[in-house]
């Protein structure tokens, strides 16, 4: 069926349900159409920092993410084998000093659901399930949508939100290249009340070590502590999260590492690993009146956290773009690539840089830990490093 004032997104992840709200907010008609026959995330967690919080709260969110969210009171640095603690006043009250909008700690699926929810509130009937596109051909006047199940639908614009493994790029673009980094990461949620009270605060921690980085902290109201490592492994390069693992199989890639690390190893039911790689960053994301977004044009390695707050971000530009050039196609997507291009592909630089650090051999010594933490994670340096990337405004850019 043809509409021709409609705009159809590809994909009902974090970047997709972003996009349709940032749409329907500007009364454009949007339709979602997401492959999996219910509407979910991965059961994982994630940090939204305040360039990612700006743009929720634009939307309309604060209120919803009040209610799911964690703000965690600071960051503390963790040596992986002798535990020693360094404490950090980032995030919590620090972070939302500097940068007017919060660090914020949140189950995937929380977040994902308070995005579903302010967008049917405004459109019910706008994301639709168990619908996988197959194909996208264009004229002059629309584009078509072609779906598995043989259905086809016609609309003004095409975004392809539909992630890492995007068909809209493949469609476009051709088959992409991503290399192996030699680095696995594993994740897992834990109910908080399983673990000691010196581990269940509301913090986030990071543990820094040779070859290895561990990653905790409390989601969903504080009710879960989600669990992600990172380690170099060369023997698993399946990129998806629907894979399990053993919770053998992830301590033993920590072996040696604190006690207190493998105290939240030992509590998680089924750990999963995703294997990390990397593809170099795209020239050009748009053809005609398709476009991408989030992680099926600008994927990038965990390093930063930025995965999702860049598909946000990209999500309420390229809404500012349709509406102001609708009947401009082209310039519409000029417009919203040169806005984005630069800002992703240095987050995609930066991310790849931080791993070297994360990784380095040399923290395996004591000395060499205390001299990381002093030199790179120092408070006042760090929030430094880190201005360009959180105190950017997506909702000021002029369009
Ligand atoms: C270990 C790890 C930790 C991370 N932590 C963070 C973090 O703390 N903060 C952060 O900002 N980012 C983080 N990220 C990155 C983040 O997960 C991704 O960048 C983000 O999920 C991308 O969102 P997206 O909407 O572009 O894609 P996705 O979340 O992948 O969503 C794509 C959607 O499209 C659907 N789809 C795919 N193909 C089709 C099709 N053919 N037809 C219809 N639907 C389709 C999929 O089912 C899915 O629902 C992390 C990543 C990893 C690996």
């Amino acid at each position: 069926m043809a509409s021709p004032n409609r705009v159809m997104i590809v994909g009902g992840g974090i970047g997709g349900l972003a996009a349709a709200l940032a749409l329907l907010r500007r009364g454009l008609d949007v339709e979602v159409y997401e492959q999996s026959g219910e509407l979910k995330e991965v059961g994982a967690g994630i940090q939204i920092s305040s360039n990612g919080t700006r743009v929720l709260y634009a939307l309309g969110l604060e209120q919803a993410l009040g209610r799911v969210q964690v703000i965690p009171t600071r960051r503390q640095i963790r040596h992986w084998s002798t535990g020693e603690t360094w404490s950090w006043f980032e995030l919590g009250a620090t972070t939302a000093r500097r940068y007017g909008t919060p660090h914020i700690m949140l189950h995937r699926g929380d977040l994902h659901g308070v995005l579903a929810d302010a967008v049917r509130c405004l459109k019910p009937d706008a994301i639709k399930v168990g619908k996988r596109c197959v194909g996208v051909i264009q004229c002059d006047e629309h584009v078509q949508l072609s779906f598995e199940a043989g259905e086809v639908m016609s609309a003004a614009f095409v975004i392809g939100a539909d992630g890492i493994h995007s068909r809209i790029r493949e469609c476009l673009f051709g088959p992409d290249k991503p290399e192996f980094t030699g680095c696995v990461a594993w994740r897992g949620l834990v109910p908080m009340e399983r673990l000691p009270p010196h581990i269940s605060q509301m913090l986030g921690t990071n543990w820094l070590g040779p070859r290895g980085h561990v990653l905790h902290y409390p989601v969903r109201r504080g009710e879960l502590m989600n669990f992600i490592s990172l380690v170099e492994r060369d023997d698993w390069q399946i990129e998806s999260w629907t894979v399990a693992g053993t919770t053998d199989e992830l301590a033993n890639d920590y072996r040696g590492w604190h006690a207190d690390v493998h105290a939240i190893i030992r509590t998680i039911d089924v750990p999963f690993k995703w294997a990390l790689m990397v593809r170099r960053p795209m020239d050009c994301w748009t053809k005609g009146r398709i476009t991408l977004l989030g992680d099926a044009c600008h994927p990038t390695l965990p390093f930063l956290g930025q995965g999702a707050v860049m598909a946000i971000e990209d999500a309420y530009v390229v809404a500012a773009c349709i509406e102001k050039y609708f009947s401009d196609p082209a310039t519409a997507f000029a417009r919203y690539e040169q806005i984005r291009r630069d800002r992703t592909a240095m987050v995609v630089r930066k991310s790849h840089e931080n791993r070297k650090q994360a990784f380095s051999p040399a923290l395996a010594n004591t000395d060499e830990i205390a001299d990381s933490v002093a030199r790179d994670w120092q408070q006042v340096r760090r929030s430094e490093r880190l201005d360009w990337l959180y105190a950017y405004d997506a909702t000021a850019v002029e369009i």
